[in-house]
């Protein structure tokens, strides 16, 4: 833990926001004395990790990277860490990110960027970027990154590691601020197929406060090792015959999928929706419900309050100083599809778009058991450059977020192509996913 911590105070990689130094060796102290003890340890005791700065850790500043809350103190701990807590995991440190989990490269941060682990003069990918390079680092054994459309296996892919989207509801999202709530999930991190069984299944179950969990079963390492259930797998066609992709990305994919086709599975191309109507349906919704989201972050309750002559003057000056330009941008979209004269048109439209995207899903997994994808069209831009273009930001996460929309598990495993595959199940079928991963290796 120490050995860590010192290398995590050097920050060679903008991955740090809050150093939890004292905490993490108060905790591992008491793990020595266990062992000290001759007492028996658990297996997740002693083991150093980290959090994306989203997560509220009760006496722990979390800032979602974003000035409003800069000086931000959590209240409470979220459900998903006190598992691990319980379990004897130490948190080293909250991780940077993309401000409330908006962007794609890990820029949109007020401690800045976040540098790839493979090549620093790259982004280290968004929004989990910090927790990704972290682990990519051995910086930590595994972070808990959030993906709402992508964050945890985009930056998983950009540095080479593991990273799951589990089924929505499979972990509870209490104490996980909130981006877009339909689509927010928090996802492990890992530099293996084992480490994200062990981890999910600590942090997996109901919680009565957050009511959209459900109870699942714990994937035990022999399930995962037998390849039985696996005979079809799919991908889109779409993704992968079109001119956006990258000339490398594109030839990986086909070459892993032969390898697939010459273990014995059949391999069929299915046909999907396309990119951009993928792209505009999760960008209208998950802007519709971060609008709302961070609606009270005004300076009243929460966040660096600028007094300001009237309440509402108080109000807009918080905001307006406070919130990034990517955050704003997202809150005035938000606002503006939900409004009056156009909900219908847009808002009501999205949420249709998404229930054929996820009738679409349930179709194909009647006839494949897998589907496969690059996690992005192109490999990891350059530092400075995704900002520029806000609108091919949000175009490079056309392979990602259609899995959001359908709720389903994922997980980014680093081999593949160069920006990671991308492994898919129906939904509530996380243990067929760690189980394809297993059988690829
Ligand atoms: N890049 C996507 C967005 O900005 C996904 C981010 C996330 O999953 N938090 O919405």
């Amino acid at each position: 833990v120490q050995d860590r911590l010192n290398l995590l105070k050097q920050n060679t990689h903008n991955t740090v926001n809050t150093l939890l130094d004292t905490l993490a060796l108060e905790l591992a102290a008491k793990v020595d004395a266990k062992i000290a003890n001759g007492e028996t340890i658990g297996l997740l005791e002693g083991i150093p990790f980290g959090i994306k700065d989203v997560y509220m850790v009760q006496g722990t500043t979390t800032t979602a990277s974003s000035n409003l809350l800069k000086n931000y103190k959590s209240a409470y701990t979220a459900t998903a860490i006190q598992k691990l807590l319980d379990a004897g995991a130490i948190p080293l440190v909250k991780e940077n990110c993309d401000s409330f989990g908006h962007g794609s490269s890990s820029e949109n941060t007020i401690f800045g960027a976040v540098k790839n682990a493979i090549n620093p003069d790259l982004v280290g990918g968004g929004s989990s970027g910090g927790s990704a390079v972290n682990v990519a680092k051995n910086y930590t054994v595994f972070s808990i990154g959030g993906d709402t459309g992508g964050s945890v296996r985009q930056p998983a892919g950009y540095n080479n590691i593991y990273g799951l989207k589990p089924t929505y509801g499979r972990i509870s999202r209490y104490g996980l601020m909130a981006y877009a709530s339909s689509t927010d999930c928090v996802g492990p991190l890992a530099k293996s197929i084992e480490d994200v069984r062990i981890v999910l299944n600590i942090m997996s179950g109901k919680d009565v406060k957050d009511q959209t969990t459900y109870a699942s079963a714990e994937i035990n390492e022999a399930s995962i090792l037998n390849t039985e259930g696996i005979k079809t797998i799919g991908y889109f066609k779409n993704f992968i015959d079109n001119d956006a992709i990258d000339a490398q990305v594109k030839l990986d994919f086909l070459a892993s999928i032969e390898k697939i086709k010459a273990k014995g599975i059949e391999v069929k191309a299915l046909d999907f929706f396309e990119s951009n109507t993928l792209v505009s349906t999760y960008y209208t919704l998950a802007m519709a419900e971060t609008a709302s989201n961070l609606s009270r972050l005004d300076g009243t309750n929460y966040g660096n309050r600028i007094e300001s002559g009237s309440l509402k003057e108080t109000y807009s000056v918080t905001r307006s100083e406070n919130f990034s330009e990517e955050t704003k941008r997202r809150i005035v979209g938000g606002n503006q599809v939900l409004s009056q004269g156009f909900s219908d048109a847009i808002y009501l439209k999205g949420l249709a778009l998404r229930d054929q995207i996820s009738a679409n899903f349930e179709n194909d997994f009647n006839e494949v058991d897998i589907i496969l994808s690059p996690v992005t069209p192109s490999t990891p831009p350059k530092i400075g450059d995704s900002l520029k273009d806000p609108h091919a930001m949000y175009l490079s996460d056309a392979y990602t977020v259609g899995f959001s929309l359908g709720q389903l598990p994922t997980l980014t495993i680093p081999q593949g192509t160069a920006t990671g595959l991308q492994i898919s199940a129906a939904k509530n079928n996380d243990e067929l996913v760690l189980k394809f991963a297993n059988f690829l290796k």
